[in-house]
């Protein structure tokens, strides 16, 4: 029997990743509803949640074409000319600059943009599109399958049938536990507090990844004179930083990093994250893919969860697309299989280093130590190693010319 759909494809959650797949998935002519538990007005405009979002090359093309890069103003995106890993204090620092080609002297490493900028523009361009149907306060509690169809059960008792269901709910994603998928979760034990500092020395562009006895500290460059503090410790020293009075959290900060900027101050809000990271067992099961965090909930350090989002996202509509135009089932078993084994190949191995890269400056027993410091200098010396860790870092595709902003 078969059962008209309301949408073809249904979307459970509308963070970046979720837009970012309505926005691809409406290209081919779909009609894709997205489900989203916050109200119309913090979907639309989601206040400062402390991430700053490294962007690598193809990151930003696939922002570009999907249209939601024109809505982020140019004030708020920040390049990147350099980043530096130093561990200890008296140290030799690893240096990823750019490859530059001739004739882009100036391309970037990347981009850093808050993840609040980035959500704002995908939901402006995603609520001008007529085949999208955004839904706010939708909150999604189960999937259920009905011939060739799916039915997505929302707010205790509205439904939407649909072809396909995309689970892009975050890390923790209710849709991947509630359809039995397991994940590999690790805990790192640790918890990342963010936050804006303003500071008296400029940063010149340039992130600083360090790695301290008991902490791990990056500051990223934002516009004007401040940077973005990414302080990881135990989670009971994150909860004193998070409640310090603000004049002893500046002093405490400016002593964790070593009075590099000069003087700083607090300028935003703090938000805390715990480090759990997340690797689904599958991607993809009965008329269901998943997407973004809900499939691999990358640990930050690599700064490459949003960028392999919106890679699974390119994949996934993609091969629907794919089928969409030669007439076929869109939620078809084959067509979600050949998505899964692309996605889980482009993520698997860069998932299992950024753990093991975490788990090594994340612990402070000696061989460790010694690890990080021998580590930095071989690194250092390899500059076959130094090249794939920047091609990584900047994901350049080569039709882009990198000396743009
Ligand atoms: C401190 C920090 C720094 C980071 N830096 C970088 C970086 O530099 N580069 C990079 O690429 N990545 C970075 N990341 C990772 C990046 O932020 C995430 O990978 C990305 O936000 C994941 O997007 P998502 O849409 O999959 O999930 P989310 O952003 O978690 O969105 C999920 C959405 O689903 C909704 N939802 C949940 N449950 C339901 C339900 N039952 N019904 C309806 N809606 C629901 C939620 O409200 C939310 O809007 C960083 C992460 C952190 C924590």
């Amino acid at each position: 029997m078969s059962t008209v759909p309301d949408h073809d494809v249904t979307i459970a959650g509308g963070g970046p990743v979720g837009l970012a797949a309505a926005l691809a998935l409406q290209e081919a002519g779909l009609s894709v509803a997205v489900l989203e538990r916050a109200p119309a007005s913090v979907w639309s405009e989601p206040p400062f949640d402390g991430r700053e979002i490294a962007l690598t090359y193809h990151a930003r093309m696939l922002l570009e074409r999907l249209g939601a890069w024109k809505h982020i103003p140019e004030s708020v995106i920040c390049p990147l000319r350099e980043a530096r890993i130093e561990t200890g204090q008296h140290n030799h620092p690893l240096i990823f600059e750019a490859d530059r080609p001739a004739g882009a002297e100036n391309a970037p490493l990347g981009w850093l943009v808050s993840n609040n900028m980035i959500r704002r523009g995908l939901y402006a361009e995603a609520s001008e599109k007529t085949g999208i149907r955004l839904i706010p306060e939708a909150v999604v509690d189960t999937v259920r399958q009905d011939g060739d169809t799916a039915v997505v059960h929302y707010n205790g008792g509205e439904r939407a049938r649909t072809r396909l269901v995309i689970g892009a709910d975050g890390r923790f994603s209710p849709t991947r536990r509630r359809a039995g998928i397991g994940a590999v979760i690790h805990d790192f034990e640790r918890v990342m507090m963010v936050c804006r500092m303003a500071h008296d020395l400029p940063h010149h562009n340039v992130a600083l990844q360090w790695f301290g006895e008991g902490q791990t500290v990056a500051l990223l460059p934002v516009n004007g004179h401040a940077s973005s503090l990414v302080l990881t410790l135990p989670a009971e020293e994150i909860q004193r930083l998070m409640h310090a009075e603000q004049g002893a959290f500046n002093t405490e900060i400016m002593q964790r990093v070593g009075n590099r900027l000069g003087a700083m101050r607090l300028v935003s809000s703090r938000h805390a994250y715990p480090l759990k990271c997340v690797y689904a067992h599958r991607f993809a099961a009965r008329r269901l893919a998943l997407l973004g965090d809900a499939a691999v909930g990358m640990h930050p350090i690599t700064a490459h969860g949003f960028n392999l989002g919106l890679r699974g996202a390119e994949t996934l509509a993609s091969e629907v697309n794919a089928a969409f135009e030669r007439g076929q089932d869109i939620g078809s078993g084959d067509v979600l299989r050949r998505f899964e084994r692309r996605h889980r190949a482009a993520t698997m191995p860069l998932f299992a280093a950024t753990n093991g890269i975490a788990t090594l400056y994340t612990r402070d027993a000696g061989p460790f130590r010694l690890l990080r410091r021998v580590g930095l200098r071989v690194a250092d010396a390899l500059p076959p190693f130094k090249a794939a860790v920047t091609a990584m870092l900047m994901d350049r595709p080569p039709v882009m010319d990198g000396g743009r902003r």
